[in-house]
């Protein structure tokens, strides 16, 4: 991996051009201009699935310092000159009248699809994203050769280092794990080796999502204003629901989601298929009035059955690295996957970016981004399941409240209290701590970093 003259740092295949990939590449573009990277997307387009998505002040200052806020609240129909973003509120939900619990600032919403031509825009690939190209696996032979990618449709590609941003069912990731595997096995270490085997599959969470757009052109005059209060979480026994408006008020963003107790580990059936509005309104059944008329207004909702990556033992191996939901598939309950996906984008192109990396020690600059990003997006990840116990009232002390007691207001009302404790407690990491103290970390460690 010697350089010639005016070649490029290294040659990057980012395998997945969903939000991480995209970001990424944005990130790379702007603070890496000396390596060369490719994308590999499995799709034959560029496609989100029309829902909307919340951002925290973590991923608005990256958005900032990409320079895409100003133009996202634009195209978005947004007016926020303090760039605070809009307050949402956490009710309970599932009782004939809504019960205020906590509420919290600066978020900013947005339709995805909006979000993802902008990003692409802004990184105009050209002929350096590959569509319909779908990764079957990677080989990485020693630590100087290049590594080949070997994709489904029979071609192959090479590069100095790969970054896996494919998404829940990663194909990097699950290379990456069989290798660690049989390294374990090679080594004699059989437990262990079973072990990493079983970081290859996502499990089943036991939540299923339903989600879509209602557009505001249909909602009653009652409805409407509920909207425009800003987001809204609305938490009962064993579901939730998190509403907000995006594209200036001209949708509403409905995510409900139903846990059923018991599941197991593996999903039987379709992880996402087109579902209707009366099968949503049937698991919302006794729910307050507003909401339920907001899942009867979605058009054309979809049914996700949530699955999570398990907690990784390590993001790098060699010359290859995890980003996204690859890494880390969490579930929706902080509204926080797409912002973990562009930290990890911001913090690794910062890294690949540093003066002193280079091709000799990429497997030591990655275990930096392992070190800095895997402690903290995996909290983020538990955070997400802590926090789904708490919209789903399925915290300590709500054990024996069942969904018909709680819709009758049958329950402590001393829980409520402990609650709303509970909600401010898990949120504060999204609203205190900042992107950019991770970056100033980086850069410490970057330093001694040897050739
Ligand atoms: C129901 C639901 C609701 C959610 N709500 C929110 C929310 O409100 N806020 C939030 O922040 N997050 C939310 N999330 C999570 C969020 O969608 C993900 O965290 C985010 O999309 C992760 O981005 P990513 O780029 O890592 O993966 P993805 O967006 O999944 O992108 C992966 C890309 O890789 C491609 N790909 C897959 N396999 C291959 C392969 N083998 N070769 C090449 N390409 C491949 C895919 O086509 C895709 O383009 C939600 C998720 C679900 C399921």
């Amino acid at each position: 991996m010697s350089l010639a003259r005016g070649e490029p740092k290294f040659r990057i295949a980012i395998v997945g051009g969903g939000m991480g990939g995209l970001v990424l590449g944005l990130c790379l573009k702007k603070y890496a201009p000396d390596v060369h990277f490719d994308i590999y997307e499995s799709a034959a387009e560029l496609t989100e699935v029309g829902a909307g998505i919340g951002m925290s002040p973590r991923i608005w200052t990256i958005m900032k310092e990409l320079g895409l806020d100003e133009e996202l609240l634009t195209i978005a129909g947004m007016q926020d000159p303090q760039g605070a973003g809009i307050a949402f509120r956490i009710l309970k939900g599932d009782e004939e009248r809504l019960i205020d619990l906590v509420q919290f600032k600066q978020v900013h919403t947005f339709h995805r699809s909006i979000l993802q031509k902008l990003l692409a825009k802004h990184l105009d690939m050209g002929d350096r994203i590959h569509f319909s190209k779908r990764l079957a696996s990677y080989s990485e032979p020693s630590p100087t050769e290049p590594i080949t990618l070997t994709f489904r449709d029979g071609t192959t590609a090479t590069c100095d280092l790969v970054i896996g941003s494919d998404g829940v069912r990663s194909a990097v990731r699950r290379t990456m794990f069989n290798d660690l595997a049989n390294d374990a096995q090679k080594s004699g270490e059989a437990e262990e080796a079973a072990r990493l085997r079983t970081m290859v599959d996502p499990v089943f969470s036991g939540q299923v999502a339903y989600r879509g757009l209602a557009p505001a052109s249909a909602l009653s005059e009652e409805l409407l204003q509920y909207v425009q209060g800003g987001p809204h979480v609305l938490v009962g026994k064993n579901r939730d629901v998190v509403i907000y408006p995006v594209s200036g008020g001209k949708f509403v963003n409905v995510l409900a989601v139903k846990h059923t107790p018991g599941a197991g580990p593996v999903y039987d059936g379709p992880w996402s298929e087109p579902t209707t509005v009366e099968v949503v309104a049937k698991v919302f059944e006794g729910w307050e009035s507003k909401t339920l008329g907001l899942i009867k207004a979605v058009k054309e909702p979809f049914a996700w059955a949530m699955h999570t990556a398990r907690q990784l033992p390590t993001y790098v191996k060699g010359r290859a690295a995890l980003v996204g939901d690859a890494a880390h598939a969490m579930l929706p309950h902080q509204g926080a996957g797409v912002g973990q996906a562009f930290e990890d984008g911001y913090i690794l192109a910062m890294i690949l970016a540093h003066p002193s990396v280079a091709p000799a020690n990429l497997p030591a600059a990655l275990a930096v981004y392992d070190d800095v990003r895997r402690p903290f997006s995996q909290g983020v990840q538990q955070g997400s399941e802590r926090n789904g116990m708490n919209y789903q009232l399925r915290r300590t002390g709500w054990e024996n409240v069942s969904e018909e007691d709680s819709r009758a207001g049958r329950y402590p009302q001393e829980l409520l209290g402990v609650l709303e404790e509970e909600l401010t407690k898990q949120m504060g990491w999204a609203y205190e701590a900042s992107i950019l103290d991770e970056r100033a970390r980086v850069e410490e460690r970057l330093v001694g970093l040897s050739a």
